[in-house]
């Protein structure tokens, strides 16, 4: 960053948390205002309304909640006829945001007419939850989908880029977002809970669980609130997914014992 910027982030939880110790141990020359319950911070979102970018980083229905609220903001600003149009509420403001599915939190943006909001979602995270899991390198060679790219997301890219540490901006549309999230993240986080969900119908099993079941049901793990909002709102194509990766199941498990070492070989060529 050549300039000192300005940045809000509004939820400090794991994601928001970890934007803003990144942004303090990187960013150097950029003021960060946060909102903050948890943390006690002395700003609310009508304090943000000049910072460059602003980060909303609570579940996606707080993010829907906080759109609206800013909306109602820009709103008001404008009917204080006195303050130039490039002076208003959030006028200079890239809004962004990290919510896990795109098409819910993006259509609303477009129905409340906020012109200055590009969806965002960072590939990064763990199962834990909260300010205390945050860190500064959480972002650290990770891919960071935006949902546009063009002259208004420069800073916001170099941000990301330079001072997240994001190792690549993928520009994804909402609908395309959320069918390949459902593939990589989503499906892997019901998997993730029907594995466990073994354990209750076959209990004897629980005794020689090993590090292969423990790694594939750490997603289950998780943030429960989270993982609720992401079946909710991206259900159908999850089942769309599921309906893909059960077909591929089953097609292994009709392969001849023949060809199975070259089927796994396919699978892992895939996987480089
Ligand atoms: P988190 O650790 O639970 O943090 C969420 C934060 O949002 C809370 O710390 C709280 O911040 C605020 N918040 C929670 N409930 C709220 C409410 N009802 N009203 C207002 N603020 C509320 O969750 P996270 O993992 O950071 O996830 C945040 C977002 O990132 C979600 O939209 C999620 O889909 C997305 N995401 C998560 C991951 C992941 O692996 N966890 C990865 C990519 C994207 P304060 O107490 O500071 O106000």
């Amino acid at each position: 960053m050549d300039s000192k910027i300005k940045i809000g982030i509004v939820g400090l939880g794991l994601i928001g948390g970890s934007i803003e110790k990144c942004l303090q141990k990187n960013g150097l020359k950029c003021e960060i205002l946060s909102v903050s319950k948890s943390q006690n911070r002395p700003y609310q979102l009508q304090d943000l309304v000049d910072v460059d970018i602003l980060f909303l980083c609570g579940p996606q229905d707080t993010i829907k909640r906080q759109l609206e609220e800013i909306a109602l903001i820009i709103l008001r600003s404008g009917e204080q006829g006195t303050i130039p149009e490039e002076k208003r509420a959030f006028a200079k403001t890239l809004i962004t945001d990290v919510g896990s599915t795109k098409t819910n939190i993006c259509t609303r943006a477009d129905e409340l007419g906020l012109e200055n909001f590009v969806g965002g979602h960072p590939m990064a995270g763990t199962e834990e939850q909260g300010y205390e899991s945050s860190f500064s390198e959480l972002f650290g060679g990770c891919t960071w989908i935006l949902t546009e790219s063009s002259k208004k997301t420069e800073l916001l890219e170099q941000v990301i880029k330079k001072d997240l540490g994001a190792v690549s901006i993928v520009v994804m549309d909402p609908v395309t977002h959320d069918r390949s999230a459902a593939a990589v993240s989503h499906l892997p986080l019901i998997l993730s809970l029907g594995l466990g969900n073994l354990l209750n119908g076959i209990p004897q099993a629980k005794q020689i669980v090993g590090p292969g079941f423990k790694g594939m049901t750490r997603l289950a793990k998780g943030n429960e609130v989270l993982a609720k909002e992401i079946i909710c709102a991206n259900r159908n194509n999850i089942k769309e997914v599921w309906k893909i990766y059960k077909e591929s199941i089953d097609s292994f498990l009709e392969i001849s014992n023949g060809n199975l070492i070259e089927e796994i070989e396919s699978v892992k060529k895939v996987l480089c």
